[in-house]
């Protein structure tokens, strides 16, 4: 069965989606840590990192990147970004298509990233694509 990202990829499930190329997308998480909280996905569907063609990992790095950096340019709150990767159970991997996780932080938000995330709705979601694809391709 394939992943709920690759659904999304397919234009089966909704999302909110930042950037999309030939090689990944960027969307927001359904269930944010922090708002502006972004996933970059390979088209690709791999369950683990070490089935991920290099290549499609250094565009995935170059992708999270530059989101990181229309983040910022979106939201001066955002002071500060994690990535996070979880790959495989152990490692809290919950979907089984790689993916990187780019997790706003802002000064004092207490943020723990084991936290427990609620799920938000489609029209902040969407608010919040907007003004990262605004500042996207400003982004270097
Ligand atoms: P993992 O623990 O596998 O690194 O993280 C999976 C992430 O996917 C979680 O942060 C979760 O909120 C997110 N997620 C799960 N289902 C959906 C979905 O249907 N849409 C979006 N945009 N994110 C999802």
């Amino acid at each position: 069965m394939p992943s709920i990202f690759t659904r999304i990829l397919r234009g089966e499930a909704p999302a909110s989606i930042v950037h999309r190329d030939t090689a990944v997308a960027a969307f927001l998480d359904i269930a944010p840590l922090s708002e502006g909280h972004c996933l970059v996905v390979p088209l690709q569907e791999t369950a683990h990192l070490a089935d991920l063609p290099p290549q499609t990992l250094d565009r995935l790095t170059a992708v999270a990147q530059k989101v990181g950096s229309a983040l910022r340019a979106a939201d001066p709150t955002i002071t500060g970004l994690n990535w996070l990767l979880c790959d495989g159970k152990d490692a809290g991997q919950e979907v089984f298509h790689t993916h990187l996780h780019v997790i706003p932080r802002r000064a004092g938000d207490g943020l723990r990233l084991g936290g427990r995330p609620q799920k938000t709705s489609r029209a902040d979601l969407d608010a919040w694509a907007e003004r990262i694809t605004r500042k996207f391709s400003e982004c270097p």
